[in-house]
């Protein structure tokens, strides 16, 4: 189905397909309609399904309609979201969006000066794209008009309440005017998200693609079972695989993160960081250097790299292993994004095994278990540990024979063989065009 279907007008249907897609995902397709029409609208799909189009581009089409009509610069369209970088992103895709259009758009987030926002807010901007915090900062600074603002959208709202930006959330609402269309897009569906629904909207709709916990279905999962000190080894050891070329590494800490990093680089390995104690200046570069393919290695901490859309990721490893079963499934969503199909790699020490289990339970699938073929954890024990503190239930057979992938092993600590794995040939990523990128799958309700 073409863009223009949806009710699209052929200029922002232009600029769409000039961006190589050639149809609406399932969010879009049923979003979009509904955005047009003016309702108040809850989206909830997994990350990577598109859901920055589904809002931006009706919202570049009411702009746009009666933009020339109005001549007040005025901020129409206001849209949250929880980091920098994400406001960085979808400001990319605005502009992209928005190229055969006249519209002015601005930015707001903090780590950077405020005069060049305050100023773009003065002179005049139809669009801004923003973060809770500095847009408090300089609403209360006098420098945000909100009069003429027709359309909002909170974006990642559920990352927004992690974040604990819900004051900040209400604060900025209750500044906006009564009489606004408002849309909310979050990955997960929960209570406090509903309960959001019901403050910030109106006879909202809810357009909801996809079960609640779905891991990006393009993605391989596995996990090696490791300790605590041979993980560095681990992944030095990993990294010897040349498929392994654009991967994003992800530390609990920040401070994990740098120490990652460091060995890394004194490997020989192009490695760079993505965490909130880097200034603004060098997490852009950061984010830029791997996209462009220059650094092979981001080890980030979660929330820097929260809805990070990075083309072609190869790999995701979970260094540290997420307590949190929502954070698995969105780390994992980095990879397998649009047209990439990725692996996702745990490190699972014997303090990770119940968080494992949750997570399995979760996605209700067992994620297989691997062995690095010629790695030697045991090598890596502390000598303080005790030896017998974990052991695998069933001795490691290494170079055994093939065996059929067993995802029921749910639970299992038999290591799988290495062959195992998914067959790749070239690149790692074969798949690329040969599966339907958006499928009807993803359609069925819970
Ligand atoms: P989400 O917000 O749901 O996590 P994004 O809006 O960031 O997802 O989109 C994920 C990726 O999919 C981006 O790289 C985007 O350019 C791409 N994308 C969005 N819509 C389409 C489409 N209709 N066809 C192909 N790719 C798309
Ligand atoms: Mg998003």
């Amino acid at each position: 189905m073409p863009f223009e279907a949806l009710g699209l007008d052929p200029k922002i249907a232009k600029a769409v397909r000039e961006a190589g897609y050639t149809e609406p995902t399932p969010i879009q397709t049923k979003a979009i309609p509904l955005v047009l029409r003016g309702s108040d609208v809850i989206g909830i799909a997994q990350t990577g399904t598109g859901k920055t189009a589904a809002f931006v581009l009706p919202i570049l089409q009411r702009l746009s309609a009666r933009g020339s009509a109005t001549n007040r610069r005025c901020m129409r369209a206001l849209v949250i979201a929880p980091t920098r970088e994400l406001v960085v992103q979808i400001e990319e895709n605005v502009r992209k969006y928005a190229r055969h259009l006249h519209l002015r758009i601005a930015t707001v987030y903090g780590g950077v000066g405020e005069r060049p926002q305050i100023q773009a807010l003065r002179a005049g901007t139809e669009i801004v794209i923003a973060t809770p915090g500095r847009l408090i900062d300089l609403m209360d600074q006098g420098h945000v008009d909100f009069s003429g603002l027709e359309v909002a959208v909170l974006d990642e709202a559920d990352r927004m309440l992690d974040m604990g930006f819900l004051p900040a959330m209400r604060r900025i609402v209750k500044a906006l005017p009564k009489q606004r269309q408002t849309m909310m897009f979050s990955a997960t569906l929960s209570k406090e998200i509903e309960t959001l629904t019901n403050e910030f909207l109106s006879n909202a709709e809810t357009v909801q693609i996809g079960r609640r916990a779905n891991p990006a279905e393009l993605v391989t999962q596995f996990v090696y079972e490791t300790t605590k000190e041979a993980k560095l080894p681990l992944l030095l050891h990993l990294l010897r695989d040349e498929t392994l070329d654009s991967v994003l590494v992800f530390s609990r800490t920040k401070h994990g993160a740098d120490k990652i990093a460091r060995k890394l680089a004194s490997s020989g390995i192009n490695t760079a960081t993505l965490h909130s104690n880097r200034s603004q200046s060098q997490r852009i570069a950061a984010l830029k250097a791997f996209k462009a393919g220059t650094v092979r290695v981001l080890v980030a901490t979660d929330i820097a790299a929260r809805g990070i859309d990075v083309e072609g990721i190869s790999h995701v490893v979970n260094y540290d292993f997420p307590p949190q079963p929502e954070d698995y499934v969105h780390r994992i969503g980095r990879t397998g994004r649009a047209k990439a199909v990725g692996d996702a790699i745990s490190f699972v020490t014997p303090d990770d095994r119940g968080n494992l289990r949750d997570l399995e339970r979760f996605i209700s699938r067992g994620i297989p278990r691997k062995v690095a073929e010629g790695f030697d954890a045991s090598a890596y024990k502390a000598v303080a540990a005790p030896l017998t503190s974990w052991r695998p239930s069933r001795p490691q057979v290494r170079n055994s024979a093939p065996r059929p992938p067993r995802p029921s092993s749910y639970g299992s600590s038999r290591p799988a063989s290495p062959s195992q794995s998914r067959p790749s040939s070239g690149n790692g990523r074969t798949a690329v065009n040969s599966r339907p990128q958006f499928s009807d799958r993803g359609r069925r309700r819970p």
